[in-house]
């Protein structure tokens, strides 16, 4: 493909920093790069502590089991998102409970969340779909209401915004992917961002094989044991060298995928006063971190014709995601309140554009091959 639909973007410090992680000689986890990066999460999002993990996919897993949600126990989340969200609460026995999305952000509807609330419900899951916050106010006040977790897959919303607020600093837990496809990355990785205190201690444990090891290297404890249930969802040290790295010039990347983004946005505009495709929503109340530029188009098969069109110009576009609640695991492991007449029709209109740092010109490449594959 003459424009790949993503390309890892490495700041050129990377290795550097890994070569000091070696030359420290510590590269279990914990070391001073972790600490580094959990600092830098605090004081950039707010959160009251991070805790780096291997993948949100992990953070999402520990949130599942600080929640201390057991069989039967449900968990309400958009259909519209990636496995991992409703994976980490199966592995539990939960049940996710599916609603819809709202038309604008494709968020989760927060008007539909209270209906699918029973005296099983636990916890609520908002997505902040491509680095776009959901309305955190309603979700939280609904949550305060009927004494429910919020746990914030916060995978795409890295330097995002609710009211001026950063993501991840809202729910009592917020889960982060640096997965290779993300804004900051570090291959595979991700963290968990504790904002109520009284998950802290646990989490931490929870992290280290459920033992208080953490306490103990803090000098807190004179040995270290067996306290909880847990597993090892933390890093080594190269992994987080190689995300110091990308942190020191988060702000620097930002920039330049908005300036992409907004780049897409005004050229894109005309193509929608025509009716020929429909762009993104923010709402005024967020600033977003431009991880995605998607587009909807008006029916699945001219989306299909646009994919193979666009890969014809050599332009690679992707769509994303088959909705959980039609997927074989999500028939079998959860359920859905109401309908899913959103988050049906958008599965099948939906195509993301490349947007990476470097691509740069290329933006008017594939604006015109937008162009011409539409016809
Ligand atoms: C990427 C992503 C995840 C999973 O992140 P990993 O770090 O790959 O485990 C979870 N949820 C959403 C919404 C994502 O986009």
């Amino acid at each position: 493909m003459r424009i790949p639909f993503n390309k890892p973007y490495m700041t050129g410090k990377e290795l550097w920093y890994i070569s000091q992680a070696h030359g420290n000689s510590h590269l279990a986890g914990d070391g001073v790069f972790t600490r580094q990066c959990s600092q830098w999460l605090e004081q950039r999002i707010g959160c009251r502590k991070a805790l780096l993990t291997h993948s949100c996919t992990a953070a999402l897993e520990m949130a599942a089991i600080l929640a201390d949600l057991g069989p039967g126990d449900e968990v309400i989340m958009p259909s519209y998102t990636f496995v991992s969200t409703a994976n980490a609460f199966v592995l539990r026995g939960a049940v996710p409970v599916f609603v819809d999305i709202r038309a604008d952000t494709l968020n989760i509807d927060e008007t539909k969340i209270e209906a699918a609330i029973t005296p099983r419900t636990r916890a609520i899951v908002p997505v902040h779909y491509a680095g776009v916050a959901c309305e955190m106010d309603v979700i939280m006040d609904i949550a305060l209401r009927h004494n429910l977790i919020v746990i914030e897959d916060a995978a795409q919303g890295i330097m995002s915004s609710y009211k001026g607020r950063a993501l991840g600093s809202i729910g009592h837990l917020a889960c982060l992917s640096f997965h290779e496809t993300k804004n900051i990355i570090s291959g595979e990785g991700g963290a968990l961002l504790v904002n109520d205190s009284e998950f802290s201690q646990r989490a931490e444990i929870i992290r280290e094989k459920g033992t208080n090891r953490s306490q103990f290297f803090r000098g807190l404890v004179d040995k270290y044991t067996w306290c909880d249930v847990g597993s090892s969802y933390l890093p080594g040290e190269l992994i987080a060298a190689f995300l110091w790295a990308q942190m020191e010039e988060a702000d620097a990347i930002t920039a330049k995928r908005q300036e992409h983004w907004g780049l897409y946005h005004r050229l894109l505009a005309t193509f929608e006063e025509k009716g020929r495709l429909r762009r993104p929503r923010i709402p005024p109340n967020c600033t977003h971190n431009a991880h995605m530029y998607y587009l909807l188009l008006p029916d699945l098969q001219v989306r299909s014709a646009f994919i193979t069109a666009m890969k014809q110009q050599g332009v690679a576009t992707v769509f994303h995601y088959v909705p959980l609640h039609s997927a074989p695991a999500g028939l079998r492991f959860g359920r859905s309140c109401g309908t899913l007449n959103v988050t049906d029709s958008v599965a099948k209109r939906l195509v993301r554009l490349p947007l990476w740092v470097g691509l740069d010109d290329g933006v008017k490449t594939v604006v015109a091959a937008v162009d011409a594959a539409l016809g």
